[in-house]
């Protein structure tokens, strides 16, 4: 039927047959020399640390057992544990004059990056995160960072810096900003309306104090002077930042590869990042570790863009593509190849088209008029005219993908014939969900191809040599390995070695622990930081007994409002009274006025919700009423709990 891009598939495969098993290989598992000596590293370090686990996914997570039980005003000590020093030095400096560094997010996992930099009273942060829960913990839809140390020097903040738009470096900017008085947040353009969607979807736009930066400028934010450079990513619009103090020069890269030939063709700030290490400026470097197991460098862009091209000009049936919502580059791509074939775009999943719009109206994606159409008349034109674009790479539940793959998507039908191109590869813990929709997509009749199968993905993250690069522009003095899990991070420590990093200035470091920069000297602090796990939102479905999954202690600390709704599986109608529960509020717990006030408003917008979307999903149930919540309690007892849905099909 398709024979041409069989014979090409086929042929493309044997040229690179070898280097792909590495580059499918998400932890790199029994390929490295020293993986051994890692895991053995990574057990040890394990024990000394309760929050640390071994669980099937290599530790990326807390096992939700250990996570049941944190609590950010826990007295116990089950979960102040003693921890073996590490590389680094010791010692108590005068805090008032050393500038100190603490990661709150973003060690021993990927996801919730969270940095604070402090210095004589100021403080900056770095990026507000959060964290796609592991699936053994059902229900509980992100974790957050632990801001118990902010909270308590609110008026020391200055300002919130962003490297780039994806949500494990802003997801958790609505939650926390009402909870830090809003501080002023800097990000680049592209990144900054991502933001601002999240915060208009939040309600708190009015508050929101939005700084829009130019990589190329110099700001003075409190006691800091924060330059930025450019960096490729996954995203268009990253930067790494460079902070100054008179005691030193901390430099971190945020997400970052190097691609010379980049989708958006924006190249990195090589000139800035090299004349960091030129003139001797890098105190201390913090750089991204997730794909430091990787030999060799990323894939370009380019060469990724020419493959789909290749695919989509030799596919005779309708093309379906899914991939990465913030991935605009390779949207980008697409579109420009779809024209090339003279193909219709339909684009399918809210994500896609809201982050499609944004990238267009601040002129980050170019899209010609006419050539994107409504995706309810995908089914109108010839097959060989149409190319679909979705969401879903990851397998999510409710994407547009998996809906498609069992058969369930208003709009689009699989026909024998279709080719579904999977340009994304599975995030570690996706691997399963991803491959069900594969299977379910190739019993109704769809050609599958995917990044094991050949080259439609290129990761955001550099590999080995990526990182060496920057190492040997940025030549810092010291280093810290982020972004990632411990193996991850030794791993990239050893890089750093064999760049002629000093070992005993590299810190391998765990959430809340505290660096100390004086006289461009870093030490280890003994001081430690609260960093426990805060889950938001969502509980199990239809399982009152996860409920306990929330200690009452997290409860009080963060003020909760728990709404039970019981709705029919088939329609989502109201089954019976709405069920709502207020914990850490004292007063409201007294006030059954309020609560019996706020329980007729959620009836009202979830009534609303089924008027306007008959049969919404449960997650766009549980979106939905926790924003309309959000604006509601805040609006009559000035209070912005976490709003948990607690959904139940009967
Ligand atoms: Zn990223
Ligand atoms: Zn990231």
């Amino acid at each position: 039927m398709d024979n041409k891009l069989d014979r090409w598939i086929e042929e493309k495969l044997q040229d690179s047959a070898t280097p792909k098993k590495m580059i499918t290989n998400p932890q790199g598992n029994g390929n490295q020399p020293n993986q051994a000596n890692r895991q053995k590293k990574k057990k040890n370090h394990a024990q000394n640390n309760k929050r640390n686990f071994q669980g099937a996914h290599g530790g990326q997570l807390a096992q939700s057992q250990n996570k049941r039980h944190y609590s950010p005003k826990t007295s116990s000590g089950h979960f102040k544990y003693r921890k073996k020093p590490e590389q680094g030095n010791f010692k108590n400096l005068p805090q008032n004059s050393a500038v100190k560094i603490i990661p709150l997010g973003g060690l021993d996992e990927v996801g919730k990056n969270m940095m604070a930099i402090e210095y004589k009273g100021d403080i900056i942060i770095i990026d507000m995160g959060f964290q796609f829960p592991d699936e053994d913990m059902l229900g509980i839809d992100y974790i957050i960072p632990d801001i118990s140390y902010l909270e308590k020097r609110i008026n020391q903040i200055k300002g919130v810096i962003i490297t780039h738009g994806h949500l494990d470096h802003v997801g958790a900017i609505p939650y926390l900003m009402p909870r830090l008085n809003y501080p002023k947040i800097y990000a680049t353009k592209l990144t900054m309306g991502l933001i601002q969607k999240r915060i208009e979807e939040f309600g708190i736009e009015k508050e929101t104090i939005m700084r829009v930066i130019n990589p190329d400028e110099i700001i003075r934010i409190g006691n800091f002077t924060v330059r930025f450079f450019r960096v490729n990513h996954s995203i268009p619009d990253g930067v790494g930042i460079i902070v100054e103090t008179p005691e030193g020069t901390i430099v971190h890269t945020g997400d970052f590869k190097f691609d010379s030939t980049p989708a958006d063709q924006v190249q990195a700030d090589y000139d800035k990042i090299a004349e960091l290490g030129h003139k001797n400026k890098a105190t201390i470097l913090f750089s991204d570790s997730t794909n430091a197991l990787k030999p060799g460098r990323t894939m370009s862009e380019k060469t990724i863009g020419e493959t789909l091209d290749q695919i989509i000009g030799l596919t005779p049936g309708r093309i379906i593509i899914a991939s990465f919502s913030s991935l605009i580059g390779r949207i980008q791509q697409i579109l420009i190849s779809a024209e090339k074939w003279k193909r219709k775009v339909f684009v399918s999943g809210r994500s896609l088209v809201d982050n499609m719009a944004i990238a267009e109206k601040l002129g980050y994606l170019k899209i010609k008029p006419n050539s994107i159409h409504n995706i309810a008349k995908a089914d109108k034109v010839p097959p060989k005219d149409a190319l679909i674009l979705t969401t879903g790479s990851q397998g999510e539940a409710v994407s547009a993908l998996t809906r498609i793959s069992l058969n369930d998507h208003k709009d689009i039908k699989i026909n024998i014939g279709d080719t579904v191109i999977i340009s994304a590869s599975p995030i570690v813990g996706n691997e399963r969900a991803i491959f069900t929709v594969i299977d379910n997509l190739s019993k109704l009749g769809a050609k599958v191809i995917y990044n094991k199968i050949m080259d439609i993905h290129t990761s955001g993250h550099g590999y080995q040599e990526d990182l060496k690069m920057m190492l040997d522009f940025v030549r810092p003095k010291y280093f810290a390995p982020i972004h990632g899990q411990y193996h991850m991070r030794a791993a990239h420590a050893d890089l750093a070695l064999e760049m002629g990093v000093d070992k005993q200035n590299t810190f391998i470091i765990n959430n809340g622990d505290v660096l100390e920069m004086k006289g461009g000297k870093v030490f280890k602090s003994p001081e430690k930081v609260e960093t426990n796990y805060i889950l938001v939102d969502g509980l199990g479905m239809g399982d009152l007994g996860s409920r306990t999954i929330f200690e009452r202690e997290i409860l009080s600390e963060n003020g909760v409002l728990v709404l039970g709704i019981k709705v029919n599986k088939k329609t989502k109608q109201l089954v019976g009274p709405m069920h709502i529960e207020a914990h850490g509020f004292v007063y409201l717990e007294e006030s059954q006025d309020v609560l019996e006030q706020l329980k007729q408003i959620a009836k009202k917008h979830f009534e609303k919700l089924i008027e306007k979307h008959p049969n919404p999903g449960i997650r766009n149930i549980k979106e939905y009423m926790i924003k309309a919540m959000d604006k509601e309690t805040h609006k009559l007892i000035e209070r912005r709990p976490l709003i948990i849905p607690v959904i139940m099909e009967v």
